[in-house]
């Protein structure tokens, strides 16, 4: 959905073609997608949410896990936490060598530039600039965020400033993503993190 939307935002980029969208939720209006941390509300409910459970965990005592996908226009990416996070080079290289052409990472690399407005990075060998994906670092970084990323240091495990860039393993303060557009369901979102913990803020959607 999140791809479609942001191909549809570049009107130079489409031919006049008409888009019949079908989808099960109703609009993307409510004030727990876009209250900061709102949405952290609806996860567990069948709120604009499908509330998928898992089987019950042998591991959790027999509980079963939340697994919520979003009900709504604009899918999981209106109820999501907004990092900006691409896939692994060795996961797109491996589908490409399975058969599926065009798939490998330095063919999707610049579709990926292509829908991207890096403020950090700009146009580089990475990123893009004036596609219509925002994407920004945190505006205010917590000292719990600073603190938890030395310690990951400590621990022998780096920290690197872009993970969406050359080597994705370690730890890092998250990107997040926001539309320019705003005909898109997209919103802005800013957190500090490291890959097991995820801290979030929802702001308004850009006008
Ligand atoms: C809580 C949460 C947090 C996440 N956080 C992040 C994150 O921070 N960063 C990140 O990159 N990814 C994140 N993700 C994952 C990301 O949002 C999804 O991978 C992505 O949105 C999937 O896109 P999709 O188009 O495949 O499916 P979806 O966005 O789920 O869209 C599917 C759409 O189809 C509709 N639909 C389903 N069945 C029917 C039907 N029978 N008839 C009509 N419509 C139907 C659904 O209602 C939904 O709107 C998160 C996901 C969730 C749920």
């Amino acid at each position: 959905m999140l791809a479609f939307l942001c191909w549809a935002a570049s009107p130079q980029s489409v031919p006049a073609v008409t888009v019949c969208l079908l989808e099960a939720g109703g609009p993307d209006d409510s004030v727990f997608i876009h209250a900061p941390a709102g949405v952290v509300a609806m996860l567990p409910v069948p709120f604009k949410n499908w509330a998928f459970k898992t089987v019950p965990q042998k591991g959790l005592n027999g509980r079963q896990g939340d697994q919520p996908r979003g009900k709504v226009m604009g899918g999981s990416s209106s109820t999501n936490a907004m990092l900006y996070v691409r896939g692994n080079r060795w996961d797109y290289d491996h589908w490409a060598a399975l058969g599926n052409s065009g798939r490998s990472y330095d063919q999707v690399l610049p579709y990926f530039k292509r829908s991207e407005n890096n403020e950090t990075y700009g146009a580089s060998e990475f990123h893009g600039a004036g596609g219509p994906l925002n994407v920004a670092e945190l505006r205010s970084p917590s000292p719990i965020n600073q603190a938890f990323l030395e310690a990951a240091t400590l621990n022998g495990i780096p920290n690197i400033r872009d993970y969406n860039g050359a080597d994705q393993f370690g730890s890092f303060r998250v990107s997040a993503r926001t539309c320019k557009t705003p005909s898109t369901m997209c919103r802005l979102t800013a957190h500090a993190a490291t890959p097991r913990l995820l801290a979030s803020r929802r702001a308004a959607r850009p006008s």
